[in-house]
């Protein structure tokens, strides 16, 4: 059942965060995971503060330097529907087309994609566990098939958006407004490993609103893409999927970022990956090195072990593919 709580729909950006400033309120964008939170028990809040109605935090445009900026309460549909999105970077077009299903993509906002909190069962089941100020994470022991095979110490989640590890790949940078101040946050420093604080999964503060997504030009000869496998089509969360933006300087890789989802609690940034691939052109023996490297350094659990192999065909797959779009 919903439990009660008070619902404000300021007109200001100024009204929004004053009324966050209690630290208790809880934002809603649409509500796709905020709502399910309220409902499982996941948290208890007394006051949920729509944005559905402050200006300005809808839409994308074109930046005066060719970039791209998206507004924070923009659905992940207008995302998936954009032209410039598309031409611009494909990756994030890709990687909002297979978020979740069509009725939550359209009432989902890209901000509270990013935001949205871990999908573990026992987090949101009747466990207390770390995430939830509890003593243990249920995960390590128990059933952890969906669970992370990085970056996983003391909570074992894995990070649910799909956008986020585009983004990163991307360099897109998060504009906050707090109370006193805006400052930038880039996407890849946007979320909390469980080793710096496992119950929290952004260095956002509770009175902070992201209003805005900017993502800078891309430079020329890149090419970008995100690949998810999940077990159902439909809609589900990633088993394991990866983000990648690569520059290419005629056939050869000059630069890349490459980061993972369905690996570990914040989108992972695989820098073997990038090194084995950066200064080469992407054959065989420079693909099979990299696919190889995916999962150097991986903890797999006892039930997750499945990740591996699907992660090094992955990056094999999804770097041939971006071989061929030159
Ligand atoms: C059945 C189901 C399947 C799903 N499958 C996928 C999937 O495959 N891939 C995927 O990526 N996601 C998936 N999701 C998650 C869904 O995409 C997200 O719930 C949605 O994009 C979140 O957007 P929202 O606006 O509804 O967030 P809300 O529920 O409004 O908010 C989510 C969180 O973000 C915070 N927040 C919202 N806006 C802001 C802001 N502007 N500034 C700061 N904090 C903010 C909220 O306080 C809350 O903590 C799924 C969800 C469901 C229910």
């Amino acid at each position: 059942m919903l439990p009660s709580f008070s619902i404000v729909r300021p007109t200001t950006l100024d009204d929004a965060l004053a009324q966050l400033a209690d630290g208790e309120a809880r934002i809603h964008g649409g509500g796709t995971d905020l709502l399910g939170c309220l409902h499982d028990g996941v948290f208890s809040t007394p006051t949920v503060v729509s944005l559905g109605k402050v200006p300005g935090l809808t839409g994308i445009s074109s930046a005066a330097d060719g970039g791209l900026r998206i507004g924070a309460m923009t659905t992940i549909s207008e995302i998936v529907e954009n032209d410039d999105v598309t031409a611009r970077c494909g990756s994030l077009a890709q990687a909002a087309r297979v978020v979740a299903s069509p009725q939550l993509r359209n009432q989902g906002t890209i901000a509270g994609n990013l935001c949205q909190k871990p999908r573990c069962w026992y987090y949101r089941g009747d466990f207390h566990c770390l995430r939830k100020g509890g003593e243990k994470c249920f995960a390590y022991d128990g059933e952890n098939q969906y669970h992370c095979i990085f970056g996983g110490d003391l909570c074992y989640i894995v990070h649910p958006s799909d956008t986020a590890p585009a983004l990163a790949a991307l360099g897109a940078i998060c504009r906050v407004s707090g109370p006193t101040s805006s400052r930038s946050v880039p996407v890849e420093s946007l979320h909390v490993p469980p080793s710096v604080d496992p119950q929290r999964e952004t260095v956002l503060e509770p009175d902070e609103i992201i209003t805005e997504i900017v993502l800078p030009p891309p430079a020329a000869g890149t090419r970008s893409s995100y690949r998810k496998v999940r077990a159902r089509a439909s809609w589900d969360f990633a088993l394991a999927g990866v983000a990648l933006a690569l520059q290419f300087d005629g056939d050869v890789v000059a630069s890349a970022r490459v980061f993972l989802s369905g690996a570990a609690p914040i989108p992972w940034r695989a820098t073997g990956v990038e090194r084995a691939i950066t200064g080469k052109t992407l054959d065989g023996a420079t693909v099979a090195a990299a696919a190889k490297t995916v999962v150097a350094g991986a903890e797999p659990l006892a039930e997750n072990g499945y990740k591996l192999p699907l992660f090094r065909g992955l990056i094999a797959d999804q770097l041939e593919a971006i071989r061929r779009l030159g």
